[in-house]
């Protein structure tokens, strides 16, 4: 219910807070209608906004492939590749394109963080109880027995074609939005929308600008306040996506909180100084991936990742309260927090 509410304040962030600045349009573009749409999909409220003659056709048939990408990637349901993935007893399972191409993006992301996104972590997860609600804290044998099967360097991939050791699991919760997002744009833009934003849970996905010409206006949830925005990040054409602790989790009897993000090393929820790490490039599937692997990796780890890949923009936010970004969104950046905010320096 927590994550239900927070993923529909999102929605509303995401597409209530759009006006702009900027570039000129035609003033037929300006005067174009918008059509609306909201599926529950993915565990997730999505609410889609598309601009044009042709919204409501396309707002369908991305609706259409929202719940193709659910039946393909969902863990639990029967048919899904997933499902026969993880109950292949090691024997080769074939899969759809889309499963395919997140698998390989999990095994590369994996590589490129030091593990930190591992997505051989499911077995972990559900000893939580993430992925049914019915939380526990695991005993510490029961973990390391659990953390012998967590490695993704174990999952075969061949073309179409997986295949994964008895004991190993994979779940692709930490980049099916993302990518799910990159589907919905292509599908929009496909249809001839040329102006659209969806929000996917914590996930902002925007195609062009507003008809105006104006940027969009995304707020980012504070993660110590998440029912009020943090900041307001104005994008065109990019993804805006966020992994906080204040997402997912549950409160033990002695008051401590564990979060549905965990560090592979040692199986407990990640705690390596941040609370709130937001991605914004060009593509869905690498800012979800990343931002999963850089709220597990932590400040230095994502310093040094972007460093070797300045690609993307980062909105951080430490466990003392502290907002760091990088120096790519500075000119669309605005902070309406009390927190203080300092440009990431890359020196
Ligand atoms: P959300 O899906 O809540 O928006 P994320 O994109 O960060 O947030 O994905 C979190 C999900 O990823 C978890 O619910 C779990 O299924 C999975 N997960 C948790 N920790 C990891 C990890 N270190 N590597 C890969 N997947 C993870
Ligand atoms: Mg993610």
């Amino acid at each position: 219910m927590i994550k239900k509410m927070f993923a529909l304040s999102t929605v509303l962030s995401g597409i209530l807070l759009i006006s702009g600045c900027s570039q000129k349009k035609e003033a037929s573009d300006i005067n174009m209608t918008s059509q609306t749409r909201d599926v529950f999909a993915m565990d997730t409220f999505m609410n889609m906004k598309a601009y044009g003659q042709n919204a409501d056709i396309a707002l369908s048939e991305a609706e259409k492939r929202i719940l193709q990408l659910e039946e393909e990637l969902s863990v639990t349901n029967e048919t899904s590749d997933i499902w026969k993935i993880d109950h292949s007893d090691g024997k080769l399972v074939e899969v759809s394109d889309d499963t395919a191409i997140i698998i390989n993006k999990a095994i590369e992301m994996g590589d490129r963080t030091g593990g930190a996104l591992d997505i051989t972590l499911y077995p972990v997860l559900k000893e939580w109880g993430f992925t049914t609600g019915d939380h526990k804290i695991p005993g510490e044998q029961t973990l390391k027995r659990l953390l012998e099967n967590v490695d993704y360097s174990k999952v075969n991939i061949d073309g179409d074609t997986v295949s994964l050791p008895e004991d190993v699991e994979i779940d692709l919760g930490a980049l099916a939005k993302g990518y799910t997002g990159d589907e919905i744009m292509k599908s929009m833009a496909g249809n001839g929308i040329s102006s659209a934003i969806v929000s996917l849970g914590g996930n902002v996905q925007a195609l062009g600008t507003k008809p105006d010409g104006s940027n969009w206006k995304v707020a980012v949830r504070d993660p110590f306040a998440p029912d009020t925005d943090m900041c307001i990040i104005e994008i065109a054409d990019k993804a805006v996506i966020t992994s906080g602790n204040y997402e997912r989790y549950f409160t033990a009897d002695d008051g401590s909180v564990y979060w549905h993000i965990l560090d592979p090393a040692d199986g407990y929820p990640a705690d390596n100084g941040l609370v709130s790490v937001t991605v914004i490039g060009d593509c869905g599937l690498d800012c979800d991936a990343l931002s999963t692997a850089l709220f597990v990796a932590g400040y230095d780890g994502a310093r040094k990742l972007l460093k070797s890949d300045p690609s993307f923009d980062l909105i951080l936010v430490s466990d003392d309260h502290r907002i760091y970004y990088t120096e790519g969104i500075a000119d669309c950046f605005t902070n309406i927090s009390s927190m203080e905010a300092e440009v990431i320096s890359l020196d």
